[in-house]
């Protein structure tokens, strides 16, 4: 499923990291917030400097860094990968794109080994959180190629890494 080539074309520039309300590039090492926001059932990546941070913007899920160097970077991603995901896990809906995005982050924690899958079966999959040791089952919504496509891209936004096309193959 996953082929070389198709997954190069997933890669998408890196941009420096910059504040997203005054739009500021951070420099190296700079502490700042980041988090991801909620508009009408999407998620967002903001990137908040500590004087915008006093204007208190809305976020669904937020924490605390400096930029990072490249390696400490990759670690920081999945631990912020692994909250936005506990947080989902708190507020369950029944909203679409949220289901959608909260079994593709499942998909892609299994690949960092911070959730073992235990199969799919009746439109849910079950998981074992590998920090609670607890198994549950989310849902397994429908996904079809288009929409994965852009689930994608929004993941790759969040999470400022590169998701491959096996990456999300459960
Ligand atoms: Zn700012």
């Amino acid at each position: 499923m996953t082929h070389p080539q198709q997954a190069e074309e997933w890669k998408i520039e890196k941009r420096s990291r910059a504040c997203s309300l005054c739009q500021r590039v951070f420099r190296s090492e700079e502490e700042h917030y980041s988090g991801i926001a909620e508009t009408e059932g999407r998620f967002g990546r903001r990137d908040v400097c500590l004087p915008c941070w006093e204007k208190k913007p809305e976020l669904f899920s937020f924490w605390r860094t400096r930029t990072p160097r490249r390696e400490d970077r990759k670690l920081e991603n999945i631990a912020a990968m692994t909250d936005f995901f506990k947080k989902l896990l708190e507020k369950p809906l029944e909203e679409p794109n949220r289901q959608k995005i909260a079994y593709l982050t499942a998909l892609l924690l299994a690949r960092k080994r911070r959730l073992k899958l235990h199969g799919s079966a009746g439109g849910k999959l079950r998981i074992e959180k590998t920090w609670d040791g607890e198994t549950i089952e989310i849902p397994d919504p429908p996904i079809s190629d288009a929409e994965l496509a852009d689930l994608r891209v929004q993941m790759e936004q969040l999470f400022e890494i590169e998701v491959g096309a096996g990456d999300l193959a459960s």
